[in-house]
């Protein structure tokens, strides 16, 4: 993992002392990396942006969202990507230019749509009819045109976990290319008073190591382009990519740097625009979980250890469902050390309990560790997307802090909840 070295007996992360975070803000804590963030949105100007023209990369901020996080994707250059009123006023809050915004999801709300509206915010993904005639009628209220992608469902299997798969034919997500809908709805958008449509937008799946998936919808996709040309003479400006580039998590993981995807993704759109006779529309990329995922780490402290003799050994530590839902949500496998026994050999196993009151709430089966005690501290890796955006209080358990480390430097930019925060809306 980039950005982590052991020093003596303790590891570092981001060149900071991780068993001294967790004593200075307490635990369990989120750990987020600026450097290898930055890392990150340099590989995408250098193999993205500066290598093909007329391309946008836009951060989708559901895997990990907050001010100053808006602060440093705006100046590393990329848009934002939001799928709620929540996450746009969390933009608007930070003075994220508003052009760069991106409003996606399945359900917009007229509240959500009205934010939007009057926020000038740059593209408006639509999902289906209903929500192009509710746009419409917003925009003519605050006399405003927006500009517009339609989400399209490419029918592309993605063979990741079914949750995290959006791309298929039965999906909740975006217009199917059965029938005439998109059709229909092409020429709703046409003559829409309020609506400039610039093109589409697919979104094949999450945590992908293949670039098959992509591949698949990009062709689907500019075989769109020139039906639609043909039958509505509607021109595609831009075409939206989505994100989906998988991690690393555990052993085996095979993770892809981003250009395997976008070289990929461009050299098809390419040939196939030339085939058809078609102009090379804008081309946008959305990573999400790649921009952050292993730019996180979690620390815990460990409590209760619990043998039961021939069965296994679980370790309980101060978080785990609340603060990571995923291993509970999706199957999902983390790699974890103990901070400050990384100099002692590992010789027990032992199975990571989170503290909820669910069975489960287990974080990870079978870790390698050294002989454990309880005062520990356990850094969990590839933490930084889809945890602090997911947490919750079940349990009535406060959130952690975030903490931003660069360059052996460390700043809180989200305080711990504490008790009376959980209570302030009750009455
Ligand atoms: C979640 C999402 C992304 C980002 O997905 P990752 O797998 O985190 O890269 C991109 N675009 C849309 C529309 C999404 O919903």
């Amino acid at each position: 993992m980039k950005g982590t070295e052991v020093i003596g007996s303790n590891f570092y992360f981001g060149g900071c002392d991780t068993v001294n975070l967790a004593k200075k803000y307490g635990t369990p804590l989120y750990v987020m990396s600026e450097d290898y963030i930055c890392e990150r949105c340099k590989e995408v100007r250098k193999d993205f942006l500066g290598k093909y023209e007329n391309t946008r990369a836009v951060y989708a901020s559901k895997a990990f969202l907050t001010l100053e996080m808006c602060r440093i994707i705006e100046r590393e250059g990329l848009g934002i990507d939001v799928v709620s009123g929540g996450e746009l006023y969390t933009a608007i809050k930070a003075g994220f230019p508003m052009e760069k915004v991106i409003f996606h999801g399945n359900n917009k709300t007229i509240d959500e749509i009205e934010l939007a509206v009057k926020n000038n915010v740059g593209r408006m993904v639509v999902d289906n009819l209903y929500e192009l005639e509710l746009l419409n009628s917003v925009a003519q209220a605050f006399g405003k045109t927006m500009k517009i992608l339609f989400r399209i469902t490419p029918g592309v299997d993605s063979h990741t976990h079914k949750y995290i798969s959006t791309g298929q034919v039965d999906s909740k997500f975006g217009i199917p290319l059965k029938g005439n809908i998109i059709n229909e709805a092409i020429r709703r958008a046409m003559d829409a008073s309020n609506i400039e449509l610039m093109g589409f937008h697919f979104h094949v799946g999450s945590q992908l190591f293949d670039n098959a998936s992509h591949i698949k919808a990009v062709k689907i996709l500019v075989e769109l382009m020139k039906d639609m040309k043909e039958k509505v003479g509607f021109i595609t400006k831009e075409l939206n990519t989505g994100g989906g580039f998988g991690i690393y998590y555990v052993e085996g993981d095979e993770p892809k740097p981003l250009k395997y995807f976008t070289d990929a993704v461009m050299n098809t759109i390419k040939e196939e625009c030339g085939e058809l006779g078609l102009y090379m529309p804008q081309v946008i990329i959305e990573p999400g979980r790649w921009m952050v995922g292993e730019a996180g780490i979690t620390l815990y402290t460990v409590g209760s250890i619990k043998e039961i003799p021939g069965v296994r050994t679980y370790v309980g530590i101060n978080g785990g469902l609340p603060d990571n839902p995923r291993p509970a949500l999706y199957d999902a496998k983390y790699e974890a050390v103990v901070a400050n026994k990384m100099d002692q050999e590992k010789n027990s196993l032992v199975t990571i309990a989170g503290k909820c009151c669910e069975s489960g709430d287990i974080l990870r089966y079978d870790l390698k560790v050294p002989m454990l005690e309880s005062g520990d501290i356990l850094a969990v890796k590839s933490t930084g997307a889809y945890n602090y955006s997911m947490a919750s209080n079940y349990n009535k358990i406060p959130r952690p802090a975030v903490v931003m480390v660069k360059e052996g430097e460390d700043r809180i930019i989200v305080k711990r909840e504490t008790y009376e925060d959980l209570l302030k809306n009750e009455l």
